[in-house]
């Protein structure tokens, strides 16, 4: 007997007893982006090879090791894409978006990167992403923060701490680099493999460790506070006044660098300790060399993105799914042969009353005994009984699963009124 085929290790099925919580966690955060006036771009999965060489760093977790690259079959390098910025870049470039204007833009998608999978951790998983161009802040930085406090507010989270940082320009990080570099070659014996490879083209993102046995080498490290021009400095305390303004809380943490490369000034991080060592479920930063590094203009740019499943799993954590409403309102049960043959159609006027209804129709036969099973099931709080008796005398019967409430008849000309009073929850 062959084997049966199973899913890619670190890529998941949503099943469906989990896609409500999808859907409402979609559905509450693209309400909330629509109302700071973002709008949605799909981008393609899979892109050229050379866009995330060039926009993430040869010198990346991501493109170094991560990055699921196959050659097509006209010979071209394609790579699924492990992020959404650079294409998103690309995107803006190819269609125009960025000439003279200003942009704020959110995508949701899968995202593939090789890494080894754990909780929080996947090789397919999903970012909402949030990207802006032409505006170079600190409000539009302080708005995409507060922005996100909104998110958790909506979706119910609490606990996350927000943590903060500035990265300064490329030119401060260019005597950062130097300092940085002095201090790690005191201890080039002690550094990990990556360390030692990073310490000369890509010194900052030895800060960005994951190896605990690097911890108390780099707290040692010199941070960049010393490095920072007045302007650089400025535009960080800018974004501190607004969010001291608003009441949002948050920790200046200087060690917090991206992985990535094309980061400038303004870095933040939402981390929860609700998950473990995967605890970041949101990070973000100004971006505005990435434009020009991709041939376009010199165009300011900051975004974030949120790793869905971690946010999904601190939803869970907090048992914000315990209250959704079931999938279905209502179960028709279809009992005797005159009803079956009408049953449909009575549906379907239903239906035409009532479009938000979400009304299960029972298929397939059976006893009232299986087709009541079905109905709960379900999760509908009602079933909707049609059986010959009530054919003949144009009734059905409304039968409450979840409540004590006494059955009801009502008769079919007064079935759209009785359920819209009923009051689904959406
Ligand atoms: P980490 O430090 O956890 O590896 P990262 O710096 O690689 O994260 P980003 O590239 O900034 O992550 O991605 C933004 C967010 O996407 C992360 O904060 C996280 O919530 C989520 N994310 C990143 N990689 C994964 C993954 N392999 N599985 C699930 N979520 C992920
Ligand atoms: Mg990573």
């Amino acid at each position: 007997m062959s084997k049966n085929i199973q899913a890619i290790r670190g890529m998941h099925d949503l099943l469906p007893d989990q896609s409500p919580r999808w859907q409402f966690l979609e559905r509450t955060v693209a309400q909330v982006l629509k109302s700071y006036g973002y709008s949605e771009i799909r981008m393609p999965v899979v892109e050229s090879t050379d866009l995330f060489k060039r926009s993430i760093g040869e010198v990346t977790d991501i493109v170094e090791k991560e990055m699921y690259t196959f050659e097509d079959r006209n010979g071209d390098s394609l790579t699924l894409r492990p992020e959404g910025t650079a294409g998103c870049v690309r995107a803006a470039l190819e269609h125009g978006l960025l000439h003279n204007q200003t942009q704020r833009l959110w995508y949701f998608g899968q995202m593939f990167r090789h890494e080894r999978p754990q909780k929080g951790r996947y090789r397919q998983f999903h970012q909402i992403g949030v990207e802006t161009y032409g505006m170079s802040g600190p409000d539009i930085d302080a708005e995409l923060i507060l922005m996100t406090a909104r998110l958790w507010k909506e979706l119910g989270i609490d606990g996350l701490e927000l943590q903060i940082n500035t990265l300064g320009t490329p030119d401060e990080r260019v005597i950062y680099r130097d300092a940085l570099i002095a201090y790690f070659e005191q201890f080039t014996d002690r550094l990990d493999e990556d360390a030692q490879r990073r310490l000369h083209t890509n010194p900052l993102r030895i800060l960005d460790t994951k190896n605990p046995d690097m911890a108390e080498i780099v707290a040692g490290a010199p941070t960049l506070d010393a490095y920072l021009g007045d302007e650089s400095k400025q535009h960080f305390d800018a974004i501190c006044t607004q969010l001291d303004r608003a009441g949002v809380k948050y920790v200046i943490n200087p060690r917090l660098v991206r992985g990535l490369d094309y980061y400038s000034r303004t870095v933040f991080e939402w981390v929860t300790n609700l998950l473990g060592a995967q605890g970041t479920v949101c990070a973000g930063g100004r971006y505005d060399g990435l434009v020009t590094q991709l041939g376009g203009r010199e165009t300011p740019a900051i975004g974030f993105a949120m790793g869905v499943e971690r946010l999904i799993a601190v939803m869970e954590e907090l048992g914000r799914f315990d209250e959704l409403s079931p999938p279905v309102d209502a179960y028709l049960v279809l009992a005797g042969d005159q009803a079956q043959v009408i049953g449909l159609g009575l549906a379907e006027q239903l239906r035409d009353g009532i479009p938000s209804l979400r009304l299960m129709t029972h298929c397939g036969g059976g006893s009232m005994k299986s087709q009541f099973k079905k109905a709960d099931k379900s999760g509908a709080p009602i079933a909707l009984v049609l059986g010959d008796q009530e054919v003949e005398s144009e009734q059905i019967a409304v039968k409450f699963l979840r409540d004590q409430r006494d059955q009801e008849m009502v008769a079919w000309d007064d079935l759209t009124e009785f359920l819209t009073s009923l009051q689904f929850e959406a």
